[in-house]
């Protein structure tokens, strides 16, 4: 029983507060989920960088069955295969489901759900999530917000109003993180899938003639397009990242997080007439994109750019050399 505790998208930070907070829960709630399926072996898999909740799990952790896997800080960690890749050492197929490694992965605020729905009888009605971005004032203590137990059902305009009230202007209003999050508008309720709240950047002027590429772990076509026109860009070529599979109508990644290469990708790009490239992808084909879409001339504007401008975070580009 592996709980996916990645909290994979930049800005998103409630998973994280809520273990910081009570480690014990997770762990029971873990414990109660491992019981229920006859799982051996519990493993909570926690980005390294989050030191004060491993810390905390640590000395909380009184359970010779459960132990941490740490994980490394890129994007898209969480991935339910890039998990298992990363705890038990397998890659599954597209098709595959965690089953197929003998394991079952599940979210850390479901673990902890489940924790409240045994010991105290609480129905699922609440949801933890981040509202961040352009918040009224810009102070940056309050460009990144946590909210615990927050009922469904709550409106979007009133998660922006406790975290401050929205700033003067803004981009769009994303529900989800940076990379997977959709557009949403303040009458829209929270729901059970409710992770981030953000209130991104104005969108800049781009060129005339964009390209766009897809990651399977990242921005669908549809959204891709969305913000390519937000951008005032005409689309003038789609590629996929070649990781990229169709299963049973949406993309999966053949090996989250690891770069195949992207050079063709990017050409094919120039050749349809792209003056730049739009892309979605995970850091490290960010990184690869970076080091060869500039040398054709192509500047790189990525999907996550105006959620993260907004809380002045840098932006996904050349992350490390190649
Ligand atoms: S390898 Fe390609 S499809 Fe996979 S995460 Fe990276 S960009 Fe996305």
């Amino acid at each position: 029983m592996i709980i996916n505790a990645a909290e994979c998208e930049p800005i998103l930070s409630h998973n994280i507060e809520r273990i910081r907070q009570k480690p014990e829960q997770l762990l029971r709630g873990l414990r109660i989920a491992m019981d229920v399926v006859h799982a051996t072996k519990g493993v909570i898999a926690i980005k390294e960088k989050h030191t004060e909740a491993v810390k905390a799990l640590r000395e909380a952790n009184k359970d010779p069955d459960i132990s941490l896997t740490l994980l490394e800080d890129m994007y898209p960690m969480g991935e339910e295969r890039a998990i298992i890749r990363e705890v038990l050492g397998k890659l599954l197929k597209v098709t595959d489901l965690p089953l197929a490694a003998d394991a079952i992965v599940t979210n850390a605020e479901t673990a902890c759900r489940i924790q409240e729905a045994v010991d105290e009888h609480k129905p699922f009605i609440d949801k933890d999530m981040t509202v961040a971005g352009k918040i009224a004032g810009n102070e940056q203590d309050k460009l990144i917000q946590v909210f615990l137990d927050v009922p469904l059902g709550t409106k979007v305009s009133a998660m922006f109003e406790k975290a401050g009230g929205l700033g003067d202007s803004y981009g769009e209003l994303i529900m989800g993180g940076p990379f997977t999050g959709k557009r949403t508008s303040p009458d829209a309720p929270v729901i059970k899938t409710t992770g981030g709240l953000i209130a991104t950047e104005c969108f800049p002027k781009g060129p005339e003639k964009i390209g766009v590429l897809v990651c399977a772990c990242s921005a669908c076509q549809e959204r891709m397009e969305q913000i390519a026109a937000s951008l005032g860009s005409e689309v003038v070529g789609v590629e996929k990242c070649k990781q990229a599979k169709e299963v049973k109508g949406s993309l999966k990644c053949e090996n989250p997080g690891r770069c195949p290469g992207q050079v063709q990708k990017v050409m094919a790009l120039k050749k349809a007439g792209a003056q730049a490239v739009l892309i979605g992808n995970c850091t490290d084909c960010s990184n690869t994109v970076m080091s060869c879409a500039p040398q054709l001339g192509l500047p790189v504007y990525h999907s996550t750019d105006a959620a993260l401008r907004a809380v002045n975070f840098h932006l996904i580009r050349k992350i490390k050399n190649r």
